[in-house]
């Protein structure tokens, strides 16, 4: 029979490699998508849901189109990974034979990152990290939390999902806080001493919500956090808080299955640049948040980035079509408040040791109120462009 792909995961990284595959390799190539969920609730532009800019339908996709254009899609969980028979077994049962298998299983959460939360405690405390459900009950405790009450969040340390996600996150709620609830307060304990575009976000915070956010960094012992659940607290060096909303972001691994198939080496799964395949075993690739490639943010952006390159060394392998040299680029927009959009990019090429950085570019503080729009209308025509990219 013709050459099986199978790729685990159908997100930025997963949805967008099933799809150029099977476009492009015009039915000379078998794929098989397999992922639990039916409609796919994108975490980029969730904190623009959290500021009230997006409902939450507008952030949910299916997988309609996808098998239409040939991938045959499995609703289920992949549970293991057998590299010698060249299988993936789901947990309805049965397994899947590959030639190829791409994982791009995104994130899970490091077990004990932060003392006193675990999975068991993400009602109470949600990380809304994941696209979903986490996002519409955070978003509920906000718009439930008392007047003058405070807002708290437990930053995560590098490299994590979104570099500057949870400080866009943080604008969105004070943006939702300064006209529902103005004498609320926000902190944040992070274990990081800098953060992404941080004069940026510092600029906006200090001209938009001044007095109502508290950053507390690692040089002040943001890194020294517990929470209690039960008690609803936060603790930064000893001292306690009561908080009414507590969003714990915790330190991120690569998506178990990663770790199952044996591909990762600590919390992440190191690929070769050049064609985003695992080092530990040349038929398996790893695609987006999971994989350890180099220079690149883990964002959306960038997973469907290294999709591309993926796809086109995959049909190359098994079929022996043109490969091109892998190039790569990425975006991070954040909203800071309405129509106050800033970016931070670059482009990246691949060498023998990684992805490496090219040429880079960030917004500037001061910009006019015109080029803050215009980005911010540059990341609705990413967000509609790059969904179109991963479904069809
Ligand atoms: P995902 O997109 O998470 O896809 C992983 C998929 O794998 C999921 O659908 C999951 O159900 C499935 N899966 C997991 N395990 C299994 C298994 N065992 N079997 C089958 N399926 C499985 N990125 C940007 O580029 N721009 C932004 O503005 C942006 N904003 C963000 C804001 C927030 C608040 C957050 C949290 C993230 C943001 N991101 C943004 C980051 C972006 O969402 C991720 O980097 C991106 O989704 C990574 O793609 P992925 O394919 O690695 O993982």
């Amino acid at each position: 029979g013709k050459p099986q792909v199978v790729v685990v995961g159908g997100g930025a990284g997963g949805a967008t490699a099933a799809r150029y595959i099977a476009k492009d390799s015009k039915g000379e190539v078998g794929v098989t998508l397999i992922e639990p969920t039916r409609q796919y609730y994108t975490c980029f532009f969730s904190n623009l849901y959290i500021g009230g800019f997006k409902e939450m339908g507008q952030l949910g996709h299916s997988y309609g189109g996808l098998a239409a254009s040939g991938v045959n899609v499995v609703h289920d969980w992949a549970t293991g990974v057998d590299r010698d028979s060249k299988t993936v077994a789901l947990a309805g049962g049965g397994s899947v034979p590959y030639d190829k298998l791409i994982l791009s299983p995104g994130i899970d959460f490091v077990e004990g990152a932060v003392e006193g939360w675990d999975l068991s405690a993400q009602n109470a405390m949600p990380h809304a990290y994941k696209g979903g459900s986490q996002t519409e009950l955070l978003k509920a405790q906000l718009m439930a939390m008392p007047q003058g009450c405070t807002y708290a969040m437990v930053a995560p340390p590098n490299p994590y999902r979104c570099p500057p996600g949870p400080y866009e996150r943080v604008s969105m709620v004070a943006h939702y806080l300064k006209a529902n609830n103005p004498t609320a307060k926000i902190i944040i304990a992070d274990p990081k001493a800098k953060f992404s575009k941080q004069a940026l976000f510092e600029e906006g915070w200090a001209d938009h919500y001044a007095g109502m956010i508290d950053w507390v960094g690692d040089d002040f012992g943001g890194g020294n956090v517990a929470v209690d659940a039960d008690a609803m607290t936060l603790s930064i060096d000893g001292e306690v808080t009561n908080v009414d909303v507590c969003n714990v972001i915790p330190a991120m691994k690569a998506g178990h299955i990663a770790t199952l198939a044996g591909v990762t080496d600590g919390n992440w799964a190191p690929v070769n640049a050049h064609d985003m395949s695992s080092k530990a075993d040349a038929d398996i690739y790893v695609l987006g948040d999971a994989a350890q490639q180099g220079d690149m943010p883990k964002s959306g952006y960038s997973a469907n980035s290294q999709a591309k390159v993926c796809a086109n060394a995959v049909r190359g392998a098994l079929t022996g079509s043109k490969v091109f040299p892998a190039k790569f680029s990425n975006t991070c927009w954040s909203l800071i408040d309405t129509n106050n959009g800033v970016k931070v990019g670059a482009t990246y090429e691949a060498t023998e040791e990684k992805i490496a950085k090219v040429d880079g570019f960030i917004s500037a503080t001061g910009e006019t109120a015109e080029l803050r729009k215009t980005t911010y209308e540059e990341s609705e025509g990413w967000y509609t462009g790059i969904t179109a990219d991963m479904f069809g």
